[in-house]
């Protein structure tokens, strides 16, 4: 049987800064004797709004394991249309560091303001736009014009590994070792309980710290134990964004539950839920 680690190139390792993919990531590296071939490449697609513990452990993994990671942030150029007017153009990716890379919701500020409106479950085009595009531009930049695009979906994630691996017409086809090798979550948490290095972040609190995505005690959780932390996406809403992530509320309301009834929401047991744990590019790599 063939090692499902072994990915043939040119490739991209999708690296979400999650405890899965990096368990991905240590095991295809092991494949590889410690060093990738030159046309593998492990690509992180900071959206801004990462936790600064994701920052830490994406540094600490190509540290610890002496892998290059790429950082890489969404762009665009701004320029003026026939009245005047500031309109986005070209969009593009430019290669951040550990150091360097935005803390503030930068580049996801700058995409909502292009947009003139805040992305929802339905119209997700944060996930396209800040992390499935930028990577197809990093590949691209690279000189390829068909990859094989490397997702972390566990073999516990059944629907997201057989939707990832339908036919597209995109230029990569996806590639799922952590299905193949039939790992599953209790595997990951195994191997990361024997690390001298782990992501300090439950699952949920993983990719980005408000995101929409999260169910509405799992918000109410994180603003209860890091007060403010919802203010950037409220912000969002009342101002660029012009509207709501989430039709049933607004973050301006899940910040005033949880100053009301702080104790309401303490305790809650998410720590051994999955949800959030994938990287969210990966739910819907097969678009672009
Ligand atoms: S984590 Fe959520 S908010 Fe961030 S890019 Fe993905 S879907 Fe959008």
């Amino acid at each position: 049987m063939t090692n499902p680690y072994l990915i043939g190139g040119p490739a991209l390792v999708s690296f979400s800064g999650g405890r899965t993919s990096a368990y991905m990531l240590w095991h295809i590296l092991d494949a590889y004797d410690g060093q990738l071939p030159d046309d593998v490449h492990v690509a992180f697609a900071n959206t801004g709004k990462e936790r600064e513990e994701t920052l830490r452990f994406v540094h600490d993994c190509a540290s610890h394991w002496g892998v290059r990671v790429r950082w890489l942030e969404w762009r665009t150029r701004r320029v003026k249309d026939d009245q005047g007017n500031v309109v986005p153009f070209d969009e593009r990716f430019e290669e951040v560091g550990f150091n360097s890379a935005s803390r503030q919701g930068e580049p996801f500020q700058r995409l909502i303001e292009a947009k003139c409106r805040t992305p929802n479950a339905v119209q997700r085009w944060c996930t396209q736009e800040l992390k499935v595009r930028v990577l197809k531009y990093f590949m691209q930049d690279q000189g390829y014009k068909h990859w094989v695009n490397v997702i972390g979906l566990r073999h516990d994630e059944g629907h997201r590994v057989q939707r990832s691996l339908k036919p597209t017409r995109q230029c990569w086809v996806n590639a799922v070792p952590l299905h193949e090798a039939k790992v599953d979550n209790r595997m990951v948490r195994a191997f990361w309980a024997a690390q001298p290095f782990d992501l300090q972040l439950l699952p949920f609190e993983g990719n980005c710290d408000g995101c929409f995505l999260k169910a509405r005690p799992k918000l109410w959780e994180i603003e209860r134990t890091a007060p403010g932390t919802l203010q950037w996406w409220s912000d969002m809403e009342e101002g660029p964004g012009k509207g709501r992530f989430v039709t049933e509320y607004s973050y301006r309301e899940l910040m005033r539950d949880v100053r009301r009834q702080p104790d309401m929401f303490a305790g809650g047991h998410f720590d051994l839920d999955p949800d959030m744990d994938a990287d969210c590019g990966s739910w819907c790599g097969e678009a672009a």
